[in-house]
């Protein structure tokens, strides 16, 4: 049957993450509407586990989902291989960068967030971030890669071989601060003979006076307790002024040599948003009205990172997976709602609550209306309950994430696989020995 012999309503979903994936599953199966997924990747990709794939304790396949096999038996869903460019709003469509142009009676857009640099000189080029599984895959590659170098050459430890800087104390700075502390502890140490490991060196900058911010005081104090005792340095209240190719620099005129600067210091919109500037708001989100429609341009619809959804408290609904899993599902109602002609509803979210891994052993979570706080392992439980429920909402099985996740808390080991050869190739000569100890702070 021709496109134009199919009678069906036809909706059109940017992006494979939590929230197409949800709004796809929601539309999965009607005989009245049939889908088009597009996104730039073939795969789903879980990034709460990003970090895991960074630091080694897990392979691209334990977070990486096809996308095809998740909707390999729904007829009426077409997974499409391709980055969309831009959306022309008035005419309910989609242009991909092959030219591709795919119209729609709806559009959802849901893709996602990118790292937000905020400017700072050098960053963009020399720091690792940690958004994709394309980052995570390169990450590990340059960790691996100074470990490497330095075993070959023990001089250049003096270089930043073995100083890793996180940016950004958020869940992303600390979770990977906290794991990348384990991997140099019980598998670096264990496996590098002939290096001094001892000489390993965690920086985690924020700008803020505190790690994980949203959570409660007594959260602070936990983690900086957790992380200083994995023998991470903290540089707390002070931004990163400069990264370059051997270096970072803080406002305080710390200079610390490096190799290996890991972003985790905020996100924005994602280019595409831009085609639709008269609905960018806070950090070129998309605004939408609480049932998911981007005001001013009808037949268009988002969920997920990209929009900012409007909270109870009228301050817009964080960036988090089951945030973009139950907007998803609610921009499909909202779509069917509109394509059948139904009164639509508002969104509601349903709050799980907010946590934290920080390596093995160690986790927090503030959850339920009134924010309790959990620690250590009950912690975990919470973490790995609330995280089988967003992988659930992508795909069936989840029993090797919950044994992955049992075992991980408290003994799996990954393999260290470097594969991304070009993210661990360092020119040593590019930046060897940037002016240190400015404001007397001398650093390795
Ligand atoms: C390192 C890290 C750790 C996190 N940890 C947690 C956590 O523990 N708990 C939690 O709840 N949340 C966590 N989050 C946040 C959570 O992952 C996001 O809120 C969630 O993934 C957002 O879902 P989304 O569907 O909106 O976007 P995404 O999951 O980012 O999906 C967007 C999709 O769109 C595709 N895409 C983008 N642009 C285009 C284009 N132009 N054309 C075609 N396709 C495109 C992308 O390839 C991607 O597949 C974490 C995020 C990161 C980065």
């Amino acid at each position: 049957m021709s496109d134009a012999e199919d009678q069906r309503r036809h909706v059109v979903v940017v992006g494979g993450g939590f929230a197409g994936v949800g709004a796809t599953r929601r539309l999965a199966g009607r005989d009245d509407v049939r889908v088009t997924l597009i996104d730039r990747n073939n795969y789903h990709q879980f990034q709460p586990l990003l970090y895991q794939v960074a630091t080694s304790q897990l392979a691209s396949s334990d977070i990486a989902y096809s996308l095809r096999k998740l909707f390999a038996e729904d007829e009426n869903v077409a997974v499409k291989l391709a980055e969309v460019e831009t959306i022309d709003a008035a005419a309910r469509s989609v242009t991909t960068t092959d030219g591709d142009v795919i119209a729609g009676d709806a559009i959802i857009v849901a893709a996602g967030s990118q790292p937000n640099f905020f400017r700072t000189p050098g960053a963009a080029e020399h720091a690792f971030p940690l958004y994709s599984l394309d980052d995570a895959l390169a990450l590990r590659s340059r960790i691996l890669g100074v470990f490497e170098a330095a075993d070959r050459d023990a001089s250049l430890i003096d270089q930043g071989a073995l100083a890793f800087v996180v940016v950004g104390g958020g869940p992303t700075g600390v979770e990977l601060a906290g794991a990348l502390a384990d991997l140099v502890a019980e598998t670096m140490a264990e496996e590098y003979h002939d290096l001094a490991v001892s000489s390993v060196q965690i920086h985690l900058v924020d700008l803020g006076p505190t790690l994980l911010g949203p959570f409660s005081e007594d959260a602070h104090e936990y983690v900086a307790k957790i992380l200083g005792r994995k023998g991470v340095r903290m540089h707390l209240g002070v931004a990163v002024t400069e990264v370059g190719a051997g270096h970072v620099t803080l406002a305080d005129g710390t200079a610390i040599r490096t190799r290996c600067v890991v972003w985790g210091g905020g996100i924005k919109a994602p280019p595409v948003a831009g085609a639709l500037p008269d609905a960018q708001g806070r950090g070129g989100r998309l605004a939408v009205s609480s049932d998911l429609s981007v005001a001013g341009a009808p037949g268009i619809y988002a969920a997920g990172d990209i929009a900012n959804i409007p909270a109870p408290d009228g301050s817009a609904l964080p960036q988090l997976g089951s945030v973009a899993l139950q907007s998803g599902v609610h921009a499909a109602n909202t779509v069917m709602a509109d394509l059948t002609g139904e009164p639509r509803s508002p969104f509601h979210y349903h709050d799980k609550g907010i946590m934290a891994m920080i390596g093995r052993g160690a986790a927090i979570a503030e959850v339920g209306p009134h924010r309790h706080e959990l620690h250590g392992a009950i912690a975990f439980s919470a973490w790995l309950g609330v995280h089988a429920q967003l992988m659930t909402g992508v795909r069936n099985r989840i029993d090797a994430f919950v044994s992955w996740g049992s075992d991980y808390f408290s003994k799996r080991r990954g393999p260290q696989i470097l594969d991304h050869t070009d993210a661990a190739e360092i020119d040593w000569d590019e930046d060897p020995a940037p002016p240190l100890a400015a404001a007397g702070h001398p650093q390795p």
